[in-house]
């Protein structure tokens, strides 16, 4: 909207209290000079559609989402990215510029930014993958694995059921192993991931024991809180590359910021520590 000089952009959620977003995006928002907010948005399950209709009105240039809205809205923009739809969610709303609204989910994106930003010369296709979790964040981690060239990625899932239905759905290079064979399916792999919510803070550790997995292996955790989980400081005792989850946190809000005001930011280390400090 070339009328409106003023940046605004927000997150709808239902609660929207603890969200990082704001951070990260207003961080941005001064280091490029932009006059505006990135502002918290509460919204009733029942009023989705009409926020997300008063988005262009407002002179908004897009929205992220949260629980519960990722799934709903997909039906309430009017096209959502391959991607995205491959994923099953969206998490970011860019109007166009006739005002209608376009949906994306860009977890998987900062999934493997966050690997490339922080082991140089990452590759997908190095060995097999071992994916922990068949929730909404696997899915984007599934998706973003199998679309950079992945050729094999055993996922385990405590629920058998769930594991065997996202495989089935997404097909090779993703296949079900049972949860009871997590510790033996890391025989041979280049790369762990940890995308249940085991290791949390005031969670208990993730059960694994990782005396098959390969040294070299990268390990890699989505929880974020805390920094290093268990998993991490057990893999890094053994001398395993690992990377934490405050990588594609932040790496997943770059696309966003591109799209709403046409520069796509950088994660820099002051951008890390500003967040890093609000855990
Ligand atoms: P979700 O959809 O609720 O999925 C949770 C997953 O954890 C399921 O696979 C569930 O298995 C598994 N799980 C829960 N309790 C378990 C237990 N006691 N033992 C074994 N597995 C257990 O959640 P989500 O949205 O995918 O998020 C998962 C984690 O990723 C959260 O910790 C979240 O903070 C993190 N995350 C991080 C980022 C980031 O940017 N770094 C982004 C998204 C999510 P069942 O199917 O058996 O219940």
């Amino acid at each position: 909207m070339e009328h409106r000089n003023f940046a605004l952009a927000g997150l709808m959620g239902w609660p929207v209290a603890h969200s990082r977003s704001p951070d990260i995006h207003n961080h941005w928002m001064a280091e490029h000079g932009l006059r505006g907010a990135y502002v918290l948005l509460p919204v009733a399950p029942d009023t989705l559609g009409q926020a997300l209709r008063a988005l262009p009105v407002l002179g908004f240039a897009g929205c992220n989402l949260t629980i519960p809205h990722k799934v709903a809205a997909m039906a309430l923009v009017d096209r959502v990215d391959p991607v995205a739809r491959r994923i099953g969610a969206i998490n970011t709303v860019v109007v166009q510029p006739d005002g209608s609204l376009a949906g994306f989910n860009n977890d998987g994106f900062g999934y493997i930014e966050s690997l490339r930003d922080e082991v140089p010369g990452w590759r997908a296709d190095a060995g097999p993958v071992v994916v922990l979790g068949a929730g909404g964040a696997a899915r984007a981690v599934l998706v973003g694995l199998a679309e950079q060239g992945a050729r094999e990625i055993r996922l385990c899932n405590r629920s058998a059921d769930k594991a065997q239905a996202l495989a089935a759905e997404l097909g090779a290079p993703v296949r079900a192993v049972p949860w009871e064979q997590r510790h033996a399916a890391l025989a041979d792999a280049a790369l762990l991931v940890n995308t249940t919510s085991q290791g949390m803070h005031g969670q208990a550790p993730l059960d694994l024991a990782l005396d098959a997995l390969p040294p070299q292996a990268l390990v890699s955790d989505l929880v974020y809180v805390p920094l290093v989980t268990p998993l991490l400081a057990a893999a890094r005792a053994r001398g395993n590359p690992v990377v934490g989850g405050l990588g594609m946190l932040l790496h997943q809000a770059r696309p966003a910021f591109a799209a709403w005001f046409g520069t796509m930011p950088r994660v820099t280390p002051a951008l890390r520590a500003l967040v890093e400090r609000s855990l």
